[in-house]
């Protein structure tokens, strides 16, 4: 089935519909559905999805993204967490095989995925991520899929424009944070487009973006992580400090920061907030920092 065969639905009659049944849509589980015919076309385009392609819908809402995801043949695996909306895009994705709502919390706390749909595509070689994601759980979901065993090698969301400048962020600026270096080591990020909040319906209070990532070979491995992740968190907890003497209290002695540092070229007054993605995953797999870490 291609989409030209099947006919859209009526996004603004579901709309309606749903409203009219007394659904509110709800704040705090970011519902605010993408409705920008352009915007959602965007977002399918810069996937660049071969038939077939399997693909991890976060949040599909009443299903806009979803139907275009599918009709163009898609293995298309969505989770949502309102049971309503879940309702409703089952009821519409009903004629795709290729695809299935799996209903749930797509994150299981606040540092862990949820089973419900990482079992689920446990078996898939290569998947991408295509969402307008919620924005309170943007960041996570982002920052821990770049660390599955098989991460996505594409995503493209949606998301506020806040994250979307972190997620691109350079080193230097007020925008680069730990979400900036764990992404930006697995990925290789562009900003596709900026979307007003009449984009949206309810419209948001803020301004969002389609943000595409797209996998890096070589980016950190499952032993690189614990390593990083504590570096990461030591140094940007001091940001504006000295490297040399936020390390010194981490490792424990003058000699051996000095090393460490010399040993990668980075200057002990140096501002950790200036240091590049690489600069920091090459001091984390350095054994001096690993043994601090707990690494080794
Ligand atoms: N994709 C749809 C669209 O563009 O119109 C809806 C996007 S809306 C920004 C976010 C969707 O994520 C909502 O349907 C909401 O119910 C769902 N959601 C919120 N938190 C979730 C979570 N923790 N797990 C799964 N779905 C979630």
């Amino acid at each position: 089935m291609s989409s030209d065969e099947l006919r859209r639905p009526l996004w603004s009659a579901i709309e309606r519909e749903l409203l009219g049944g007394g659904f509110h849509p709800s704040r705090r589980l970011g519902q605010n559905f993408l409705r920008e015919p352009r915007a959602v076309a965007a977002v399918v385009a810069a996937a660049e999805l071969d038939p077939g392609a399997r693909v991890v819908e976060i949040g599909p809402g009443y299903g806009v993204l979803s139907w275009e995801l599918a009709a163009r043949g898609a293995e298309l695996i969505a989770v949502e967490i309102d049971p309503r909306l879940a309702e409703i895009v089952e009821e519409l994705l009903a004629p795709f095989p290729n695809a299935r709502v799996l209903r749930g919390d797509a994150l299981a706390g606040k540092h862990e995925l949820a089973p419900l749909w990482t079992d689920a595509i446990a078996s898939w070689s290569a998947w991408s991520l295509v969402a307008n994601l919620p924005y309170s759980i943007a960041s996570p979901v982002i920052a821990l899929v770049a660390r599955l065993p098989v991460p996505p090698r594409r995503i493209v969301v949606t998301v506020q424009l806040e994250v979307a400048e972190r997620l691109l962020a350079p080193p230097g600026g007020g925008d680069y944070g730990p979400l900036s270096v764990r992404v930006e080591l697995a990925y290789r990020g562009v900003l596709v487009r900026k979307l007003s909040p009449g984009s949206f319906s309810p419209q948001p209070d803020v301004d969002s973006a389609i943000v595409r990532l797209d996998l890096r070979d070589d980016r950190p491995t499952g032993d690189d992580w614990p390593a990083l992740d504590r570096l990461v968190d030591t140094l940007f907890q001091q940001r504006r400090k000295a490297v040399g003497g936020v390390l010194r209290k981490a490792v424990g002695s003058a000699e051996t920061t000095t090393e460490l540092l010399a040993a990668h070229g980075i200057e002990p007054d140096l501002r950790p907030e200036r240091l590049a993605p690489e600069a920091l995953l090459r001091l984390a797999r350095d054994p001096r920092w690993k043994a601090v870490a707990g690494g080794e």
